[in-house]
């Protein structure tokens, strides 16, 4: 069964996720700091380039926590498993986004159910020109 290549696999994707994960905690970290301090230079939380920060920190704590999510996913035996059908990530995504919940189908439709207004588009998984 392919469930089961994923988790044989399962040292590989940690160690690939765990880099990433200290990459991620780094970069959240550098943002804050930056986004501190351009908010305290301006005198506050509306200025322009801080208000930039603040939505990049925001965007860069989420893929820290879907790190961590898949971390805790590997730990449980869940890895590489889509969360809405069930079925077998392709490997090829999640070398591209160990991260990734959904197989592609799924993905799909969840941005064809999301909301426009919240989607990130630095989000490298999510730069899909979907719109109606
Ligand atoms: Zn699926």
């Amino acid at each position: 069964m392919r469930r089961e290549d994923h988790q044989e696999r399962g040292p590989l994707w940690r160690a690939i996720l765990e880099e990433q994960w200290r990459d991620q905690v780094e970069e959240v970290t550098e943002l804050s700091l930056a986004y501190h301090g351009a908010a305290d230079a301006a005198g506050g939380a509306d200025d322009k380039r801080a208000r930039r920060l603040l939505r990049r920190t925001i965007a860069a704590r989420r893929r820290l926590a879907d790190t961590e999510e898949a971390l805790a996913r590997l730990a449980a035996g869940d890895f590489g498993m889509c969360e809405q059908c069930g079925e077998p990530i392709p490997v090829t995504l999640l070398a591209a986004a160990p991260e990734s919940r959904y197989c592609p189908d799924c993905a799909a439709d969840a941005l064809g159910m999301g909301t426009p207004h919240t989607a990130a588009p630095e989000f490298g998984g999510a730069r899909i020109g979907h719109r109606r």
